[in-house]
């Protein structure tokens, strides 16, 4: 009954019937950290009910094509490296953008809430936040 799902597993005499080494373990974690943001992604707009991408989407996306990089300079495969030779641009600019937008962020006085840049109340308390906010 099993037979099927064990042959699956342990083909060849090999765990899914591929040749292990270090730089096939390298090139499967890139294969699944980079895969696993559209789950990340999704999971994220279906909780919200919104389409959003969270930040954890391009920290995935920027190991994930790390690990691929260097498994195919590894490889010396010339399309798959110009596959992930420049991705991880977008990604380190999104993060950057990120950042200082979450640095931008004004603090109540008040009661300590964090709201977003060019906030003129606090969402919180609805304190005036332009005197009394500080940069977070
Ligand atoms: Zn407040």
């Amino acid at each position: 009954m099993m037979h099927w799902l064990t042959d699956l597993l342990w083909h060849n005499g090999q765990l899914l019937g591929i040749r292990w080494g270090v730089w096939k373990v390298v090139g499967w974690l890139g294969n699944a950290v980079f895969f696993s943001r559209f789950f990340v992604q999704w999971y994220a707009t279906e909780k919200l009910k919104r389409v959003v991408v969270p930040i954890a989407f391009w920290w995935l996306s920027l190991a994930g094509s790390l690990l691929l990089l260097s498994y195919s300079l590894h490889q010396g495969d010339s399309v798959f490296i110009f596959a992930y030779l420049f991705t991880w641009i977008p990604y380190i600019r999104n993060l950057i953008i990120h950042r200082r937008h979450v640095a931008a962020h004004l603090r109540c006085a008040q009661c300590q809430t964090s709201c977003p840049p060019q906030s003129k109340f606090c969402l919180s308390c609805g304190t005036r936040l332009v005197a009394a906010a500080v940069k977070v």
